[in-house]
């Protein structure tokens, strides 16, 4: 049985990655919109995987006795500058999810929590990957800047991306 405070974190943490899920949804449509249509489907398939992180708590939490609470989920950001700055704000949002992630551990340390502890280490590998795969995607577009034919290449690169296996979850 995970403690109080423990419980309360944990959902925190699945209203944090679905607020990610959604503000990749958001990300998505803004990258639809500009005909961006290979970064809108790489967006969308990093919204879908927010959503199974945050039911990896979810279950996390049911099976430890605890109880999941859904919080509201906050409007995301709707309008970006430019395809580079969606990238920028996405690996923002991931180095801030690598805090939360951190303090969640830290706590969970705290608490004695330790299945929380085995629970969580797959979350900070997870966002170590997640960091890298956005910095490089931020590193591309800042190279090819606005050259057109540069931008549909990398446009039709993201659009390869494949949904990840469930069991790789
Ligand atoms: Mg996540």
């Amino acid at each position: 049985m995970l403690s109080q405070v423990m419980q309360d974190a944990i959902n925190d943490q699945i209203n944090n990655e679905m607020f990610s899920s959604y503000s990749y949804l958001s990300m998505a449509a803004w990258c639809e919109h500009k005909q961006f249509t290979g970064c809108a489907h790489w967006m969308r398939l990093q919204s879908d995987e927010e959503r199974v992180h945050a039911m990896r708590l979810h279950d996390f939490q049911i099976a430890r006795d605890g109880r999941v609470l859904f919080q509201s989920i906050p409007q995301p950001e709707v309008d970006y500058e430019s395809i580079v700055d969606v990238f920028e704000k996405a690996l923002a949002q991931e180095q801030l999810v690598t805090q939360q992630i951190d303090g969640l551990y830290e706590l969970a340390i705290k608490e004695k929590a330790f299945a929380a502890l085995v629970e969580l280490e797959w979350f900070i590998t997870e966002q170590v990957e997640e960091e890298k795969t956005a910095r490089e995607i931020v590193h591309k577009f800042n190279m090819v800047k606005d050259d057109p034919a540069s931008l549909l290449d990398l446009d039709n690169a993201l659009a390869q991306r494949a949904p990840e296996q469930a069991d790789a979850n």
